[in-house]
C-alpha cells in the first residue's frame, strides 16, 4: 500500500455519534456522509455507521445511490438541490427528496402519481441562507400544495442555518471579525440563527393550522445549532462536522465530547544533507542558514496537502515536531529536520497525534471542512 494514507477509528466516530445522541436526546440523529464522509472514506464509514443512524444526510443524489448500490438501506436524505430530471432515481433508489420549490414538489407529485410509488419528501424552507428552499414568507404556498399531494409521503420539514456557531452573546463587531475570511457583507446582513428559527417557527404554525394533526419530523440544526441552540434541536438534528469530531468554531464551550478520527501519515522517502545557499524546491523560497537534513516525504497538494500552506506547516517524525520548508509540490514536499537523525522510511505524521485539523486550517488560511473535504482519492482510506 502507499505509505501516504488515512487512518480512520470508526469506533471513534461510533463515541461521537454517541456522545451526540446523548446530548440531544429524544431527537433523533441525521448523520451526514455528503463529501467522501467529509474526506473520511464514505465506503468504510457508511457501512459501520449506517446501523446506528436514525437518518443519513447527504447533498446530491449521485451519493445517495452510491450509498445504496453499498447495500445501505437507512432513509437518506438528499439536503442539496435537485434537478427535476433526476427524480426518476428517487424512486428507484428508494431516497428522500427535499422539495426546495413548488415546481418541484409539483414534478415528484406527477411522477409519483404515474409511477404508482410513494415518495418520501421534506419540505425545504429558506428561512435565511438565499440558497435553495422556499422562504419563509412564501411558504404558505408550499404547504398548502404539499397537503393535496396523495402520492408523496410529506415526511418531513426544514431548514438551514447561515451562522449557528456565532454565539448570540457576541457583539456585531466581533461577529463580523469571526466571518472575516469571507466578510463581504456589513455586518448587519447577518442573520441570527435564533431570527432564523422564528421564522421557521412560523411557517411550522402555518402548518398545523392547515393540516391534521401529522407527525413532520422537523429539523434544522446542523453543528453549530446541535451545541449552542437546544431549542432547535426539535425531532432530529444533523450534525456534519461534529460527528466527525470537530467542533463548528473555535469558540464554543466543549459540551459534548467528541474527538477527530483522522490521522494522516506517510514515511520519509529521501533524506539529504542540504549545504547552507542552496534553495528547496520550486520558487527557492527556502533555504537553510546551516548546513540541515533535509526530507522528503511523498504526499503534495494533489493528495490535499495544500500548496498555500508552504513554510508553515509542522509534521511530527520519530515524536518530533518538524517544520515544513520550500514549496509544496504537487507530490512530494521537503522538511527540516534540523541535525536530527530522520531515515528513509521513518514514520510522519501529518494530521493527528497532536497535529489538530484547525492548525491544518489555520496554515491552510481556510476552515476545518475544507482540509478535510480536499484529502484527496489518491490517499489510500485505512479503516481500523
Ligand atoms: C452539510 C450540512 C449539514 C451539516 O453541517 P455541519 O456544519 O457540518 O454540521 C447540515 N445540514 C445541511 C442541509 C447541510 O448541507
Amino acid at each position: 500500500m502507499r505509505p501516504t494514507y488515512l487512518q480512520v477509528d470508526l469506533a471513534q466516530l461510533k463515541q461521537n455519534l454517541e456522545n451526540i445522541r446523548a446530548h440531544v436526546a429524544p431527537a433523533k440523529v441525521l448523520v451526514v456522509l455528503k463529501a467522501n464522509a467529509y474526506g473520511h472514506g464514505v465506503d468504510g464509514v457508511a457501512p459501520f455507521i449506517a446501523p446506528f443512524a436514525d437518518y443519513i444526510g447527504v447533498a446530491i443524489v449521485e451519493e445517495a445511490i452510491h450509498l445504496r448500490k453499498m447495500g445501505i438501506a437507512t432513509p437518506i436524505l438528499v439536503m442539496g438541490g435537485t434537478l427535476p430530471g433526476q427524480l426518476p432515481d428517487f424512486f428507484e433508489y428508494d431516497l428522500t427528496l427535499a422539495a426546495s420549490s413548488l415546481d418541484l414538489l409539483t414534478a415528484a407529485e406527477q411522477l409519483a402519481a404515474s409511477t404508482r410509488k410513494r415518495l418520501k419528501t421534506h419540505l425545504k424552507i429558506d428561512t435565511g441562507m438565499e440558497r435553495i428552499g422556499v422562504r419563509e414568507y412564501e411558504a404558505e404556498a408550499l404547504i398548502e400544495k404539499s397537503l393535496s399531494c396523495s402520492h408523496l409521503e410529506i415526511e418531513g420539514i426544514f431548514t438551514h442555518f447561515a451562522n449557528s456557531e456565532i454565539m448570540e452573546s457576541k457583539t456585531m463587531e466581533s461577529i463580523s471579525l469571526l466571518i472575516a475570511d469571507g466578510a463581504h457583507s456589513p455586518s448587519d446582513s447577518i442573520v441570527k440563527a435564533s431570527l432564523q428559527l422564528e421564522r421557521f417557527q412560523e411557517v411550522l404554525s402555518i402548518y398545523e393550522r392547515r393540516s391534521e394533526p401529522h407527525p413532520l419530523i422537523r429539523h434544522t440544526a446542523n453543528s453549530g445549532a446541535t451545541l449552542l441552540m437546544p431549542e432547535s434541536h426539535y425531532d432530529m438534528v444533523r450534525p456534519g462536522v461534529l460527528f466527525y469530531g470537530v467542533y463548528p468554531a473555535r469558540d464554543i464551550e466543549r459540551t459534548i465530547d467528541v474527538k477527530p478520527a483522522l490521522t494522516w501519515k506517510s514515511q520519509v522517502v529521501y533524506s539529504k544533507i542540504t549545504l547552507p545557499g542552496r534553495g528547496v524546491s520550486y520558487g527557492s523560497l527556502w533555504q537553510a542558514e546551516a548546513e540541515s537534513r533535509i526530507v522528503t516525504v511523498p504526499c503534495g497538494y494533489a493528495d490535499g496537502y495544500f500548496r498555500r500552506m508552504t513554510n508553515q506547516p509542522r509534521v511530527i517524525i520519530n515524536g518530533k515536531s518538524y517544520p515544513q520548508v520550500g514549496r509544496i509540490c504537487m507530490d512530494q514536499f521537503m522538511v527540516n529536520a534540523g541535525l536530527d537523525d530522520v531515515k528513509v522510511g521513518d514514520e510522519v505524521t501529518l494530521l493527528g497525534n497532536g497535529i489538530a485539523p484547525e492548525e491544518l486550517a489555520d496554515w491552510a488560511g481556510t476552515n476545518e471542512y475544507e482540509v478535510m473535504t480536499n484529502i484527496s482519492a489518491r490517499v489510500p482510506r485505512v479503516f481500523v
